[in-house]
């Protein structure tokens, strides 16, 4: 059961794996205990196409994730992928499962997690940061070059790893950008930051210093969250979301929010007058990953209209940030949002339309109602949920998540309503 479902795996990300290489891959641990909701994040981006490919897979379960990158073929890296992810299966260290990498030439694997620590195998040029907690804590930050390199577990840390894409305009930047990158990680680990807020500022700079700037984007290894296609290409053989760029404008009275280009034809807010805030890309992945008090988890279905997803999002925050978890005022928020242009090319909601589970913050938007009898998808699987009920035995035998499914996702949304 178990091989049948990698292989099920391997043939699903063999179909939407061309070349592509992550250039940058980070993986930053502030509380080894896992008791920070947002201790250990990781994210990955380059200057290359395609970055919804293999760039970051993350098992919720097991609460570690794999990165990839290098120069190896797409099937090389997912052979090394593949054995990777079974190897921690079988409860391997981040150590032994990143090395697997070395076995597949050019290829690179970085693993970890908040309780495992992390390390990065195989062909890399990498720093491995290291705070001790302390008085006067301690920032080490130390080079390392392929083979293996590790964040031992327990330690506060990160590892980050850089090179540049052939083509790039600022190729020949990525030994400095490394390097200073890898020090404001160390200081901002002593400052007392999460790691998502760290990895988003690193990758910040990562993209405005080197030009490995396209998503890609990241995961919160604790809570399990991901910036899901938010900066990957929508299509094969393109770049992603240039995450140094502005991303969207948004109004914290009422939830409205467009993204760019569109957005900058707005100075305040459209529909109460209120002053807009310019988010940068990085900054987007760093709200999307980190969990706060009052952060609701959106999911939006029913259509794939660019833009949809992420206005839907902020209204319905705006909305349960007013009026609580209220299927009725969230649908008539949205309706609102509709009707004054905000959300377009979607029908009107019902309250039945709208999924709410107050006990873990989500809220699920049903644009168009699903053919047949069909009411909703499984509840604990926000946006993969379609993907993952094709692909019930891998989520159940493997536990792991797959981010990587960008390029089937309206297609598979389509043979599912079909069906
Ligand atoms: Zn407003």
């Amino acid at each position: 059961m178990k091989y049948k479902a990698l292989f099920v795996f391997f043939i699903l990300i063999m179909l939407c794996m061309n070349s592509v290489s992550a250039t940058c891959n980070i993986i930053v641990i502030t509380d080894p205990t896992g008791e920070d909701p947002n201790g250990a994040a990781a994210g990955s981006m380059s200057f290359a196409e395609n970055m919804f490919q293999s760039t970051f897979l993350m098992s919720k379960e097991g609460q570690y994730v794999v990165l990839s990158g290098g120069t190896g073929s797409s099937d090389t890296r997912l052979d090394s992928i593949i054995e990777a992810l079974a190897s921690l299966q079988n409860n391997a260290s981040a150590a032994s499962a990143a090395s697997v990498a070395s076995g597949y030439t050019g290829a690179r694997l970085v693993v970890g997690g908040p309780h495992m620590g992390a390390a990065v195998g195989g062909s890399f040029d990498a720093y491995v940061i290291t705070v001790d907690s302390g008085d006067n804590s301690t920032i080490t930050v130390t080079p390392y070059s392929g083979g293996l390199a590790t964040l031992e577990p327990g330690q506060k840390g990160a590892i980050i790893h850089l090179r540049n894409t052939a083509g790039n305009p600022l190729y020949g930047t990525a030994d400095s950008v490394r390097q200073e990158t890898a020090v404001n990680i160390g200081k901002m680990i002593r400052d007392g930051y999460p790691a998502t807020t760290i990895l988003a500022e690193a990758m910040g700079e990562v993209a405005r210093d080197s030009g490995e700037k396209y998503g890609g984007g990241g995961v919160n290894l604790v809570s399990g969250l991901s910036t899901g296609d938010m900066f990957t290409p929508s299509e094969m053989n393109e770049t992603g979301y240039p995450m140094d760029q502005e991303y969207s404008k948004s109004c914290s009275e009422c939830g409205w929010a467009l993204g760019f280009p569109s957005a900058e034809n707005y100075n305040v807010c459209p529909v109460c007058g209120s002053e807009l805030t310019t988010i940068y890309a990085y900054e987007a992945l760093g709200n999307s990953l980190t969990v706060t008090s009052d952060s609701v988890t959106v999911s939006v279905y029913g259509s794939e209209a660019p833009g949809l997803a992420s206005t839907t999002t902020e209204v319905v925050k705006a909305a349960v940030n007013n009026n609580g978890y209220d299927a009725t005022a969230i649908a008539s928020s949205i309706n609102r949002a509709i009707n004054s242009g905000v959300l377009v090319g979607v029908d009107f909601v019902e309250p039945k339309d709208i999924n709410v589970k107050e006990e873990s913050k989500a809220v699920g938007v049903y644009f168009t109602a699903l053919l047949g009898d069909r009411t909703s998808p499984s509840w604990d699987l926000p946006v993969d949920s379609m993907v993952l009920n094709i692909l019930g035995s891998i989520q159940t035998v493997i536990g792991i998540i797959l981010i990587l499914l960008v390029v089937f996702r309206s297609r598979l949304l389509k043979s599912f309503q079909e069906r």
